[in-house]
């Protein structure tokens, strides 16, 4: 699929993300601002030469995706149960990781989500149905008595696109589509002791661009001008100045961009995700340092 020096921009991706990753987890401790660990793992990822795929999401107890701090958040973190996901790109070339840091006592869901991780990327080769990835999923966890997110999936990563196909299902469904050699895949598995389903709630500070369309409001001009960088990749509200609530609404009422709802389960929820390239006889996970 993709030729040999594309794979390395997102080896290179997955490298720079792995260390974000361990420096970003010491940074999760109660009474730590939110904001904070957001911004500095903007700045790290930078800093090591990446470029900020999407925002870090910064999920807490039973959010389970989207939540990014606003620019006015003052929320430090308690006893939760935080779900760091966090993404860099190398020359648009996405790495996609997620980790699950339990400041309580969750120790139950973390390992579900890890070994479902673990047992996925076990069965990951060119080759393999989806469905045997996403049984390996849902086996695992339902072996710690608890329930795969039935409505959030892995993905496939293109350039600039961080939800590509094919989707990777966390419980079993037909899937009938095969892994191909030199794919590059996000597997990210979400264990949950509440209903194992995700609903829109909240607000939303995370966007992304879909369309062109020609608008007139100045406000909404200007947040194109700010946005353009992105492309398709989503961004969020606190990167943002001017007239942002407004311009922001103009854009989606256009259709122009999208939001991201913060998703909740009804019970806490932990995740695992690294991205992985496909080869002929396994994968290569390149979000861990090897
Ligand atoms: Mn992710
Ligand atoms: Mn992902």
């Amino acid at each position: 699929m993709h030729e040999a020096d594309v794979l390395d921009k997102y080896r290179e991706a997955g490298q720079i993300l792995a260390d974000v990753r361990s420096e970003a987890v010491k940074k999760v401790k109660v009474g730590h601002r939110l904001l904070d660990l957001a911004e500095n793992i903007e700045h790290t990822i930078r800093q090591k030469g990446g470029e900020v795929a999407f925002p870090p999401n910064i999920s807490r107890n039973e959010e389970a995706a989207h939540a990014t701090p606003s620019k006015e958040d003052v929320s430090v973190f308690g006893k939760d149960l935080v779900k760091l996901d966090i993404g860099v790109h190398v020359d648009g070339y996405i790495a996609d990781t997620a980790v699950t840091v339990d400041l309580g006592k969750h120790d139950t869901l973390v390992k579900a989500a890890n070994d479902a991780l673990d047992a996925a990327i076990d069965v990951v080769k060119a080759g393999v149905d989806i469905e045997v990835i996403s049984v390996a999923i849902e086996e695992a966890i339902e072996g710690y008595g608890v329930l795969p997110v039935a409505n959030l999936t892995g993905h496939g990563l293109e350039r600039y696109t961080q939800h590509a196909p094919p989707s990777i299902p966390n419980r079993k469904i037909q899937s009938g589509v095969k892994l191909e050699e030199g794919q590059v895949v996000a597997i990210e598995p979400f264990a949950s002791d509440g209903n194992g389903r995700v609903h829109e709630a909240g607000k939303v500070e995370i966007y992304s661009f879909v369309k062109a369309k020609p608008i007139r409001s100045p406000e909404a001009r200007a947040i194109l001008k700010q946005i353009e960088g992105y492309k398709t990749l989503p961004f969020a509200k606190r990167w943002l100045e001017g007239r942002v609530d407004l311009g922001l609404k103009q854009l989606e009422l256009a259709g122009i961009i999208r939001g991201y709802p913060v998703l909740k389960d009804r019970g806490l929820v932990s995740q695992a995700e690294d991205t992985v390239i496909v080869t002929a006889d396994g994968c290569e996970v390149i979000t861990r340092r090897p």
